[in-house]
């Protein structure tokens, strides 16, 4: 399966933006963007003018990355999240965030989405009471996600099951800590995904030209 390889922290200075792709690290003073507030290369520290598409570029840049995704992947998002009902840039996120491996993250089993996509490729994972390990798979409210029984003992989850209070768990799942068992309650609310925090309309502008 396809995915970008390459360093992830100049993504973020890239994009200005914390992205949050590197687990616990992301939230001590070892950051990269807290050390180097600027774009990575020569010329990073240059002032550089930004255009009105360069502006939507980048936004669509971050939620892309952000999300671990390629070009063609979020293309089709976009798309599926343009058929919907309500609000393109809405829908994108939700579609976004109703992805096993970001449910995985959000829940607190792993400190960030790659992680969460990598245990997930690791058959770690029962949703519903059957075994899923396809990162993409659309969670639905009231599925449940589920650490299976010999998966229970891996330090990495534990640990970042026990720094799940820092990073927070969105109002939309519930986690059963001692079940190893995260619950789907809700829809992904858009008010509440406000790390990174995104401005959606911009890709959809991006998009229609
Ligand atoms: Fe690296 Fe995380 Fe900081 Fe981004 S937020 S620069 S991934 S440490």
């Amino acid at each position: 399966m396809a995915r970008n390889t390459g360093p992830v922290c100049r993504m973020c200075r890239r994009e200005n933006m914390k992205l949050f792709l590197k687990g616990d690290r992301c939230y001590t003073d070892k950051c990269a963007l807290e050390r180097r507030n600027y774009a990575p290369g020569q010329h990073g520290q240059g002032r550089i003018k930004v255009s009105d598409y360069g502006t939507q570029l980048r936004e669509k840049q971050r939620v892309k990355r952000t999300y671990g995704l390629l070009e063609k992947q979020f293309r089709d998002y976009f798309k599926e999240a343009d058929r919907m009902r309500g609000v393109t840039g809405e829908n994108l996120l939700v579609l976004l965030e109703r992805r096993l491996d970001s449910m995985v993250y959000r829940m607190g089993f792993a400190t960030s989405r790659s992680e969460a996509r990598q245990l997930v490729r690791h058959n770690h994972f029962i949703v519903n009471g059957r075994r899923v390990n396809i990162p993409s798979y659309l969670v639905r409210p009231g599925d449940v996600v589920e650490l299976r029984e010999k998966s229970r003992k891996i330090a990495r989850v534990n640990e970042a099951l026990d720094g799940v209070m820092r990073r927070g768990v969105p109002s939309w799942v519930e986690l059963t800590r001692d079940a190893f068992q995260g619950t789907v309650k809700t829809l992904p609310i858009r008010a509440e995904m406000t790390t990174p925090s995104f401005q959606e309309h911009l890709i959809v502008e991006l998009y229609s030209k």
